[in-house]
């Protein structure tokens, strides 16, 4: 197979001629052949279209994957990770960080994917960068727990329910990781490490889920998360310095506050989170920009499955919408009682 060939397909967006292509040359070593212009690698230009799966079929048969994610003809020495964090795509820069992209690499303008990415308004991006870690870690969970850029105990809840025993048995990991690395890493490993003994300790795992998606008043404040937060930062104030400062901030936070909550400050602290959309998260796990949502009352969330975790919630918000007939603009506000009485039925 010619790579002039497969280069023309992915110019056209014609994937299905690519992957018919690479499907009948397994061998293939297009992947680090220039274009034309001998300006990017094929490879480059794959990654350039933000296509996930394309990049990954070129991938496929490879054994060097690391080499060629990290190898660039760019004159102004921008890298495949780079071109990822431009694409805005976030699964795609994951799938190269996992597959050995290196992050601390800089460009020719002495910029890193990271500094590319929050300098272009890729702030999430930026984040999921910065947030990784070097030290390879034996259990894949807690490898990818303490990059999470969402620290919100019921996102975590949600995200590992199916793999939470081997969350818990293999918690101790994070500690050792408190002790071995510097500020924020450490103090966000004793975070989640508080987090997960939280969600182990709590006698129904799917009530503790729907006891921190409580909102009580229409500015959408969470005094329940605030108050779980809160506990776990309190739990190991002096196993690290730092973290003194912070439990002093987070306590002088208003647990109904809706902006500037403490999720919001531990995640600025520990995940380098600089601007994130609290609108528009999801009102059950918290996580970011949530694409869903509700057409009468506003409500977000990810999928149905965060659907049915804030349903008893939901519910009274909308109907009472409907009967106020009110509009989309404002949350009823519901007591904190009336809650914690409809999550017992
Ligand atoms: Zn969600
Ligand atoms: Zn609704």
């Amino acid at each position: 197979m010619s790579s002039a060939d497969f280069f023309k397909f992915l110019r056209k967006s014609e994937y299905e001629k690519c992957y018919r292509l690479l499907e009948e040359n397994p061998d293939n070593t297009i992947a680090t052949d220039a274009d034309p212009q001998g300006e990017m690698t094929v490879f480059m230009h794959a990654i350039h279209t933000g296509n996930l799966e394309i990049v990954k079929a070129i991938l496929a048969n490879i054994k060097n994957k690391k080499e060629i994610i990290n190898y660039t003809i760019h004159e102004s020495g921008y890298t495949p990770l780079m071109m990822s964090v431009l694409t805005g795509n976030e699964d795609l820069v994951r799938y190269l960080l996992d597959n050995g992209a290196d992050r601390h690499v800089k460009n020719k303008i002495d910029k890193s994917a990271a500094e590319l990415a929050a300098f272009t308004g890729h702030n999430e991006i930026a984040a999921i960068i910065t947030s990784r870690i070097d030290k390879v870690i034996s259990c894949p969970f807690i490898s990818e727990l303490v990059t999470e850029t969402c620290l919100a105990p019921a996102y975590i809840a949600l995200k590992y329910k199916y793999a939470f025993e081997q969350v818990v048995k293999n918690a101790g990991k994070l500690l050792d990781l408190a002790g071995s690395e510097p500020y924020p890493l450490n103090a966000k490993c004793l975070y989640l490490y508080q987090v997960v003994q939280t969600i182990n300790e709590a006698p129904d795992y799917d009530k503790f889920i729907k006891q921190q998606t409580i909102i009580v008043d229409k500015s959408g404040s969470k005094p329940v998360q605030y108050q779980t937060i809160l506990k776990c930062l309190q739990k190991v104030k002096d196993r690290c310095p730092e973290y003194r400062e912070l439990l002093q901030t987070v306590s002088s936070i208003s647990k109904f506050a809706y902006h500037g909550t403490a999720l919001q400050k531990i995640e600025e602290d520990f995940c380098f989170i600089k601007v994130r959309k609290q609108s528009e998260r999801c009102d059950t796990c918290f996580k970011p920009e949530a694409k869903k949502c509700c057409c009468r009352c506003k409500t977000r969330y990810c999928d149905i499955r965060c659907q049915e975790y804030a349903w008893f919630r939901h519910r009274k918000f909308c109907k009472q919408i409907a009967e106020d007939d009110q509009g989309p603009k404002e949350k009823p506000q519901i007591s904190m009682e009336e809650l914690q009485n409809a999550l017992k039925e």
